[in-house]
């Protein structure tokens, strides 16, 4: 492992934690990373990266489009009570298996010359300073972006806040062909399923719920197109299971530490959300160390957070109240415009002034008649 003095030390190398090392190297800062886990890592996600989050990654020089991954159009809506869908206004999403990306986002690191401890635990941090298999390493900055359950966190004194709610995710990979441009998100009781392409014949499916002993294949029978088309399809790769916590904190800054990725809070997976605002974040957090402003990063990511938090909490409403659910759905049946102009507002093409007050009144409506 890497001893010593460096500018940046990064505690976690999962997507975020790659992602700020990248950006800060490119930046000319010298950076380290640990992570306990070896690469290529794995995890439990829905495996797809929304328009903005491709243009964060292409600011780091990585551009999926030239590295296998799988574009979608847009995101489409399945419910009992109807379906919607809409093209991105700007851009296109792609889905790729984790443990790709994480192997694309190793490699950039290492192009770049950054110091990469895998296997290797950080016991500590402090200002200054982190504790890494027994070794003290200095660093002008920390990084703490070891994930949802970060046990740096409160060495920082940084776990301030409040956790919403937390739901359980299982992800499987089939062996199918995509039927849709989109990413398909069906809703039913239970929860929700959603597909992602990300190979030619290979489909990230992930079920996500409040209910802990639901599994993916248990709840197939209730999302009636997905049991039909893939009921007994073969899979491929292992099954995987995470929690999806919505988490807001106090502060993501103490000092010149700084929380990045999950470990700073986080909105309900089914945003699909999640890897965007890591990168988006990765690079506030590289421009903030380089000017010595880690301020400015804490605005910043109070900014970029505040959507997709707002679009949780309506997903989770619709979770919790299937009449409401029921009613939307039938609004955006009846008004179609609107679920494209909320999709525009979740990429942060248009800002929520922009909606309309003719849509708004048009959708309000056909809810209220719903
Ligand atoms: C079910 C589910 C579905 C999702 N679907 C999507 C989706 O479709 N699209 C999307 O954009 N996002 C999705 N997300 C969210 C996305 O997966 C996360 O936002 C993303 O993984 C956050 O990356 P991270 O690097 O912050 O954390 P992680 O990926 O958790 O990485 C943290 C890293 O820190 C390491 N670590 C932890 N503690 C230590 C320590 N003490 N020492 C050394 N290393 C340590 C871990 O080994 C790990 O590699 C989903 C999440 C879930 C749970």
């Amino acid at each position: 492992m890497f001893t010593g003095n460096t500018d940046v030390f990064v505690a976690g190398g999962g997507p975020a934690g790659l992602a700020a090392a990248i950006a800060a190297a490119q930046r000319g800062l010298s950076v380290a990373v640990a992570d306990w886990a070896r690469p290529p890592i794995d995890k439990a996600c829905g495996e797809g990266i929304m328009p903005d989050g491709l243009l964060a990654l292409r600011n780091l020089g990585i551009d999926l489009a030239t590295l296998g991954a799988v574009p979608f159009e847009g995101i489409r809506f399945v419910d009992a009570a109807g379906e919607t869908h809409a093209r991105f206004p700007q851009g296109i999403g792609f889905g790729m298996r984790r443990a790709d990306l994480h192997r694309v986002l190793v490699e950039k690191a290492e192009s770049l010359g950054i110091h990469l401890a895998w296997g290797t635990r950080v016991e500590a941090i402090r200002q200054g300073e982190a504790i890494v298999a027994g070794q003290p390493i200095r660093a002008r900055y920390i990084v703490c972006a070891d994930g949802q359950n970060s046990a740096l966190r409160p060495m920082a004194g940084l776990n301030t806040g409040k956790v919403y709610r937390r739901r359980y995710g299982f992800r499987n990979h089939y062996r199918l062909r995509r039927w849709s441009p989109f990413v398909e998100v069906h809703w039913a009781d239970c929860g929700q399923m959603y597909v992602t392409p990300v190979g030619v014949e290979d489909l990230c499916v992930v079920f996500i719920s409040s209910d802990k002993h639901v599994r993916l294949e248990d709840a197939l029978p209730a999302f009636p197109e997905l049991h039909r088309r893939l009921a007994g399809q073969p899979l491929s790769g292992k099954t995987a299971g995470g929690v999806s916590v919505t988490r807001k904190l106090n502060t993501v800054v103490a000092g010149n530490i700084a929380l990045l990725g999950d470990s700073s809070g986080s909105a309900d997976a089914i945003t699909g959300d999640g890897l965007s605002l890591v990168f988006q974040q990765a690079t506030a957090l590289a421009d903030a160390m380089l000017a010595g402003d880690l301020a400015a990063y804490q605005a910043t990511h109070r900014r970029i957070s505040r959507m997709p938090r707002n679009m949780g909490e309506l997903m989770l409403v619709m979770d919790d109240h299937p009449w409401i659910r029921r009613r939307i759905f039938r609004g955006f049946t009846q008004s179609p415009r609107m679920f494209g102009k909320l999709l525009a507002m979740h990429t942060q093409t248009i800002s929520p002034l922009q909606l309309g007050v003719n849509d708004c009144l048009s959708f309000g409506w056909s809810i209220l008649r719903a």
